[in-house]
């Protein structure tokens, strides 16, 4: 049976069974639309450098669970403590500066911007930082190279394979060296051969710069990934670490 982050198991209130402070920490969100509850009690916590899978079926509050966490949208009641701020009670300026400064994001449809050629996608995020453009392409391009798409850098996003194009997303998210990178389904568009090279480079190139990684999938051969996988089950999570 597995026991909930809301039934702390030591005693001491703590989320998770394996010491340290967490990077981010949610603690009991609870989202309603309408009237259909997204999140009822859902606590999750991610450290420095860990790879987390969040798993569940479709419609369980997986997406809400990692939007919450990214600030990208306000639970109606629960916390977000990232490094001793609350996301959510933090200013919407606040939330959109951290987003751009300290995480990176990769959605099932990579959503590079078409009319940019993959090398200025992957500068943008710079860019938007106030890098200048020089510095900001050279960064870019050994980023390509890192991610194995060094050989796209002038073509458009619609010229590439979906696999070399979720490659360039990854570098993408990854060039501003952010603390947490949420990835909803990253490989969901993507045949297994090219899903298993994206998720090998985005884990390793996160773990060897101390990113941590947010993933949802309901895949296994792609929470394999991870160091650890939760579930979602009707916006609760499970989380397998701490099964009993
Ligand atoms: P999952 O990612 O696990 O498929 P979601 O987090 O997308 O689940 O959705 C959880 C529940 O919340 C579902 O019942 C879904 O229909 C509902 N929901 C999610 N987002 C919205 C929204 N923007 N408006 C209304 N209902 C939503």
């Amino acid at each position: 049976m597995y026991r909930t982050h809301d039934e702390p198991h030591d005693g001491t209130g703590r989320i998770h069974p394996t010491s340290g402070a967490p990077l981010l920490a949610a603690r009991e969100l609870r989202k309603t639309y309408a009237r259909t509850p997204a999140l009822d009690g859902a606590s999750f916590a991610i450290r420095t450098g860990e790879v987390v899978a969040i798993m569940g079926p479709s419609g369980s509050g997986k997406s809400t669970l990692l939007h919450c966490l990214a600030g990208i949208i306000r639970p109606d009641t629960g916390t977000i403590d990232y490094q001793g701020r609350d996301l959510a009670t933090m200013p919407d300026a606040a939330r959109s500066a951290l987003r751009r400064d300290a995480f990176g994001f990769v959605f099932q449809f990579g959503q590079l911007v078409p009319e940019l050629s993959c090398l200025e996608n992957v500068a943008l995020p710079l860019r938007l930082a106030g890098v200048r453009r020089g510095d900001a392409h050279r960064t870019a391009r050994e980023w390509l190279a890192r991610l194995e798409v060094d050989d796209v850098g002038d073509q458009r996003p619609g010229e590439v394979s979906g696999g070399q194009g979720q490659r360039v997303a990854v570098a993408r998210a990854l060039v501003t060296s952010p603390r947490v990178v949420f990835a909803d389904e990253p490989t969901g568009a993507l045949d297994s051969l090219n899903g298993e090279r994206v998720m090998r480079l985005l884990t390793d190139t996160a773990r060897s710069g101390d990113t941590a990684v947010v993933l949802v999938t309901h895949e296994s051969r792609v929470a394999a990934y991870s160091d650890r996988e939760v579930i979602v089950r009707d916006g609760r999570v499970y989380d397998a670490a701490v099964a009993q």
